[in-house]
């Protein structure tokens, strides 16, 4: 049987050198409240944005501008420390705002998490491009699994970059969004949907080179540890009221290292399935 869990490195490895705990961000973005956002915890994440767009610009002209405004969300991310080239180019690819509701496109390259129904959120850009960069850094992985596809939008991210996306949903009206979304992209093919508990990952496809899960858990569940390949990376937020993004790394058959990094805050992994 495997090892349980490494215990907490003793120190925090902050590379961005910004962490802060101060809470309450967000709260002026309708449906997405201070527990429900899939978000980076820091003094700026309260200073929202203004609006991408000239308020009272109809979403349907979003189409023609968003090339546009994901290259100026790519530049922000940049300035905030995201230097992957791969993962920038990669969210530049996506078009975002096809995944959430029209009535909210228009903030949708905002680097702000978004309502996208049944209490969840899609997740902050910056938190995307922070996951994928360290998940992904100093390797090609060619299969990776996401738990919490939510509407398929970090999927979709990451089938950019890598071959293989295995992603699973817990929320069937979830997991119908982002199997539309990705099909309107048509890239259902590249990105293999699941619908199911990700806490116990998925055996029959692993090992994965990466793990990136969405919902943050009160531990990791060792499942998706023993589904992690030789010198894979699974990166996780990792708490309850106080969460902090998690990087572990196999070194080997039993054993795993453990760094910790920015602190987030995102809705809570939960076990089972919800129809
Ligand atoms: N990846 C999404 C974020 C979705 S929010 C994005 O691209 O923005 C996190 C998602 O995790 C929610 O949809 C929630 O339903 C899902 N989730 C929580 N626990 C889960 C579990 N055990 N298995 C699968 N999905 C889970």
């Amino acid at each position: 049987m495997s090892k349980p869990v490494p215990p907490r490195a003793p120190g925090r490895s902050d590379p961005m050198g910004t962490s802060s705990t101060r809470a309450g961000a967000l709260t002026s973005v309708p449906g997405v409240r201070a527990t429900n956002s899939n978000t980076r915890v820091t003094t700026a994440t309260l200073q929202r944005p203004a609006s991408a767009l000239p308020a009272g610009r109809p979403a349907s002209n979003l189409g023609l501008n968003s090339e546009r405004l994901r290259a100026a969300m790519v530049s922000r991310l940049r300035e905030q420390g995201i230097t992957d080239e791969r993962v920038l180019n990669a969210i530049q690819a996506v078009p975002r705002h096809t995944f959430v509701d029209e009535a909210l496109a228009s903030r949708a390259y905002e680097d702000a998490a978004l309502p996208i129904g049944h209490s969840q959120t899609i997740s902050q850009p910056w938190v995307v491009a922070r996951m994928l960069s360290a998940a992904f850094e100093s390797r090609t992985p060619t299969r990776v699994l996401e738990v919490g596809a939510g509407c398929g939008y970090q999927a979709a991210v990451m089938a950019q970059i890598v071959r293989e996306v295995h992603a699973i949903e817990r929320i069937r009206g979830l997991y119908d969004l982002a199997r539309e979304n990705l099909r309107q992209l048509k890239m259902t093919t590249r990105v293999r949907l699941v619908y199911g508990d990700g806490m116990i990952g998925l055996p029959n496809s692993a090992p994965f080179d990466a793990i990136v899960v969405a919902a943050a858990g009160l531990s990791i569940p060792q499942a998706l540890l023993t589904q992690l390949a030789p010198h894979g990376r699974l990166i996780a937020p990792e708490g309850g009221a106080q969460q902090r993004l998690v990087l572990i790394e196999r070194t080997g058959a039993q054993s795993w290292s453990r760094v910790e990094l920015e602190a987030v805050r995102f809705v809570p992994l939960r076990a089972g399935i919800q129809s």
